[in-house]
């Protein structure tokens, strides 16, 4: 008996993202969160020219599972791994909000803060936690991330009324076109990261403290590159990263 694809099993299903930004910002809840969610894609466009720059709203302050590490001491250790990764990434600024690890809320300081630094960078392209997971947990740091991210964008960043004590000298209200959400379960693009899949594995390996025992060739680097191939699997590249994007309304 003779089997053939059927048309659905070939048919790229989600739009492939081949435009570079020249900006795009990274919203993100703890140390590692970004190059998890979105550093291949960070990583390829920073290649290409995109000046990337990170928003790291905690200080992963309760990030360890050793009983002996107290906050400080892991809030130390998190920050230098952040640094080093993201200097493999390409990324130029990481702007700390410092709000305590698993206490982050989606209240009006926080937006305000969000909304100042899209207002101040002015990214084309905001890269966040999907916020919208219903089938597995989330942390609830994620959640309240990517609800401020799409409230920021739209309408507070645009609208020149909302935190009108921001509006100064070169700080102006700001449209964001769209925001790229990572780890939910409708994603509808993805980006070829084939060439920077490495630069994401590098950079992850940065991240010692969470993510032990990470190198090229190990059953860890095999599972994510496993992961992005799947992801990539009715596409003619080899590795891909999906996001759900949503544009933001004119
Ligand atoms: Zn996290």
């Amino acid at each position: 008996m003779t089997h053939t694809f059927s048309m659905t099993n070939r048919t790229p299903k989600h739009d492939v993202i081949r435009d570079i930004p020249k900006r795009a910002m990274v919203i993100f809840a703890h140390p590692d969160d970004a190059e998890i969610g979105a550093g291949a894609t960070a990583a390829r466009w920073s290649a290409e020219g995109c000046e990337i720059t990170y928003v790291q709203c905690t200080t992963g302050s309760s990030g360890s599972n050793n009983t002996d590490m107290t906050s400080k001491r892991i809030v130390r250790i998190r920050s230098t791994e952040q640094r080093a990764a993201a200097d493999i990434i390409g990324v130029g600024e990481i702007i700390v909000l410092n709000h305590p690890d698993g206490e982050l809320e989606a209240n009006r300081t926080f937006l305000k803060e969000i909304v100042y630094a899209l207002r101040k960078y002015r990214p084309e392209i905001v890269l966040t936690h999907d916020q919208h997971r219903i089938h597995r947990f989330q942390h609830r740091d994620h959640r309240h991330v990517g609800t401020t991210a799409q409230d920021a964008v739209y309408p507070y960043a645009r609208d020149h009324l909302h935190f009108p004590e921001q509006i100064i000298y070169e700080i102006k209200p700001y449209k964001v076109k769209h925001l790229f959400f990572w780890g939910g379960e409708q994603p509808n693009i993805i980006v070829d990261v084939t060439d920077s899949i490495n630069t994401k594995i590098k950079a992850l390996a940065k991240h010692e403290s969470q993510i032990a025992g990470l190198s090229f060739g190990s059953d860890m680097d095999l599972r994510i590159r496993e992961q992005h191939m799947v992801e990539a699997r009715n596409y003619n590249f080899k590795y891909g990263e999906t996001f759900r994007r949503l544009t933001a309304r004119t």
